[in-house]
């Protein structure tokens, strides 16, 4: 996988940064262009971050000793002078840990490269485990990737169901069991090493939206056991007052009946489109035309539950990231057409509404963007 540099989205958002002041901020100007552009000579950064070079010279130096940028080879030479010595974030000379706890029979781990590039994955069953139990068993996937890192680690990052708080507390999280658990702390007190941690839907909406193009103004919605969602506001991830927004499985969508849910309501948007009850019903269904039928409800309804979201916010972007074989084809059109049916039609460019293009890893990708932004200021 080549390196993502999505430069004109980067490069504007560097400059809007730039009338603020402080020396970690600048470092953290340096790490981000040299994050989504790639390898430059420090005059190009210069140019490009508007600093004199004796500043950027300065604040290379500073990264060069935290082994955060390391020095290349030589520029092409493209222009008169002497060539430049290129500079790069330290993209294989550091790792990253990521913990994807949010699929229904494993726990997940890989170790990354700072581009999100999964280098080793490993990954533990889950049976009956709950509570207590599964957090040992967190505790000792982390040490076995830990292990398995090839260089040194800027930090762990973990995507788990729930929901989250900006310390890395899991407040609730009904499937593990967890209430109140400091899965953050744990995990640092048990690997020394800086831990973040997100629900598995913002992770995954960090994903996307570091490595996988997204844009400023998207939601992601992550159906898989559960239906949940994560979105970028202005560029930045919305957390909301109890660190739950995105949390969409439970609104109930429509008036006109539908399952009962778990949570005790009835038609509850995870109802319509989790794919345990959309596989169920599927496997029920007599033909192709009633399958057809079956997904394109669901794209319907998940339409119907995102409108409002994206008028509200004039968000551009509707990313589904999920089981291919259930998003892809009817149940993704409904939801674009129900989505032009259901607000009113902006100028150009019109809203996209597509599927993640690597749904199986977008959450670990995702962890490591939570440990890029944390550890390196990087977007
Ligand atoms: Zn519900």
């Amino acid at each position: 996988m080549t390196p993502t540099t999505v430069p004109e989205r980067r490069s504007t958002r560097s400059q809007a940064a730039l009338p603020s002041h402080g020396r970690a901020h600048n470092l953290s100007l340096v790490l981000r262009t040299l994050h989504s552009q790639g390898a430059m000579s420090r005059a190009d950064l210069s140019r490009e971050l508007g600093l004199t070079r004796v500043t950027v010279s300065d604040l290379v130096a500073e990264l060069q000793q935290r082994n955060h940028v390391v020095e290349l080879g030589m520029a092409e030479k493209n222009r008169p002078g002497k060539p430049a010595i290129l500079v790069d974030v330290n993209r294989t000379g550091l790792q990253i840990v990521g913990l994807d706890l949010a699929e229904a029979n494993v726990l997940r781990a890989a170790v990354m490269d700072l581009d999100g590039n999964v280098l080793t994955r490993l990954q533990t069953e889950l049976t009956d485990e709950r509570g207590e139990a599964v957090t040992a068993l967190v505790l000792e996937l982390a040490d076995r990737a830990v292990s398995a890192a090839t260089a040194p680690l800027l930090g762990i990052g973990v995507g788990t169901p729930g929901i989250v708080d900006a310390d890395g507390v899991v407040l609730t999280a009904p499937n593990l069991d967890w209430l109140d658990l400091p899965l953050g702390t744990l995990l640092e007190e048990h690997t020394s090493l800086p831990t973040l941690v997100a629900n598995d839907a913002d992770a995954a909406t960090m994903g996307e939206f570091t490595f996988g193009g997204g844009g400023d103004d998207m939601i992601l919605v992550k159906i898989g056991r559960g239906v949940g969602s994560g979105l970028m506001v202005g560029g930045r991830r919305a957390r909301g007052m109890h660190s739950a927004a995105g949390e969409i499985g439970h609104v109930t969508v429509g008036t006109d009946g539908g399952a009962p849910c778990v949570c005790g309501k009835v038609g509850c948007l995870e109802t319509w489109v989790a794919a345990p009850h959309l596989g169920r019903a599927l496997a029920a269904a007599p033909d192709d035309a009633a399958r057809a039928a079956l997904l394109a409800t669901a794209g319907e309804r998940l339409g119907i539950a995102l409108a409002p979201v994206v008028a509200a916010l004039d968000l551009a972007e509707v990313v589904l990231a999920g089981p291919s074989d259930l998003l892809n084809g009817e149940l993704a059109s409904a939801v674009a057409t129900t989505l032009r049916d259901r607000t009113l039609q902006q100028r150009e460019p019109q809203l996209l509404v597509r599927l993640s293009e690597d749904p199986q890893d977008i959450v670990l990708r995702g962890t490591a963007v939570l440990v890029l932004w944390a550890q390196l200021g990087v977007a």
